[in-house]
């Protein structure tokens, strides 16, 4: 919503980037959390609002230079490892890691995610060599980053995953076909997961963001919208939901996951939780 700029309100605006929450209750105090994707967009942003509840982050990512630069700027609790979420030891490693360095791990967050090539845009044009990069990194990466965490958190008979979607895997149609099927993938394979985890006392959800105007998706925007400026595609995105006077911001995301990540989504497992503004219920009415 558009907070009005009252005491009240201003205790919990959200700002610009990952957050800003002024409430002094921490929720994640001595929790420890490793993030894929967490140098940049929703998975920084969730790192700086996990930071924010006191836990200690670490960021798992495939660029070095960006990664190294967002756990400086997130500060001491915040550390960066190099990770690329297609190579299983990779996975493995920046788990292992995080266990050695910590002593456990609390909540891991399968996020990493690329939108992959928007040509041909014909499925009878598919690229298979580039239909499964995608899907290696969307889909294999998850289903590691949740084995490799599951080794840990079945004898230790607690912690919380999760793993990012997308509105383009509730509806169709809004994204490359590689990207929509593999988005489609991920609630399936929490169901799948939660069912064998919740016995172990292992929670796992999903969430499925709308769009936010993070690079992944100026990057694809600017390939559709190529004379558009980037000042305007992200007025455009922001706007993209259906919730009037509701503006879409990373945070909305990062808040998402510290409900689910926190004590306060202790029953909630198995679940896929849409964070769209009322995008794709727009969508599914068929408007
Ligand atoms: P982003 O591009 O800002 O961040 C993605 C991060 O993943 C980058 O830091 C990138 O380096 C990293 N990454 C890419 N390939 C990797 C690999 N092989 N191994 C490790 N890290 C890798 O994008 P974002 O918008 O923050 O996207 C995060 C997740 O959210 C993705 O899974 C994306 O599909 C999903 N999502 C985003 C939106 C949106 O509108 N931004 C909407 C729905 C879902």
């Amino acid at each position: 919503f558009k907070r009005p700029a009252t005491a009240a309100s201003a205790a919990y605006s959200t700002g610009g980037g990952g957050g800003g929450c002024t409430c002094t209750s921490k929720k994640l105090e001595g929790k420890v959390a490793l993030i894929t994707g967490g140098a940049s967009g929703l998975g920084k942003a969730t790192a700086s609002e996990f930071l924010r509840h006191g836990a200690r982050v670490v960021i798992a990512d495939l660029d070095a230079e960006t990664g190294t630069k967002t756990a400086k700027e997130l500060g001491s609790e915040a550390e960066f490892v190099r990770c690329d979420v297609t190579v299983e030891a990779d996975i493995a490693g920046a788990v292992e890691m995080t266990v050695e360095r910590y002593g456990k791990l609390d909540v891991m967050y399968n996020n990493a995610g690329i939108v992959g090539p928007m040509t041909p845009a014909s499925i009878s044009q598919l690229d298979m060599t580039e239909f499964e990069r995608v899907m290696r990194i969307n889909v294999f990466g998850v289903v590691s980053g949740i084995k490799h965490a599951a080794k840990f958190m079945i004898p230790a008979r607690s912690g919380c995953i999760l793993c990012t979607s997308s509105v383009a895997g509730v509806t169709g149609g809004l994204a490359p076909h590689s990207y929509t099927i593999s988005k489609f993938t991920t609630p399936g394979i929490v169901k799948s997961a939660a069912s064998e985890l919740c016995e172990h006392g292992v929670r796992i959800n999903c969430i499925s963001p709308g769009t936010v105007a993070t690079p992944l998706t100026l990057s694809y925007l600017q390939k559709v919208f190529p004379k558009v400026s980037e000042e305007k595609l992200r007025e455009t995105v922001k706007g993209m939901g259906e919730l009037k006077g509701a503006e879409c911001e990373e945070a909305d995301v990062a808040k998402a996951a510290l409900y689910l990540a926190s004590n306060d989504g202790k029953y909630v497992t198995g679940h896929n939780l849409v964070v769209d503004g009322g995008m794709t219920a727009f969508k599914i009415a068929g408007f």
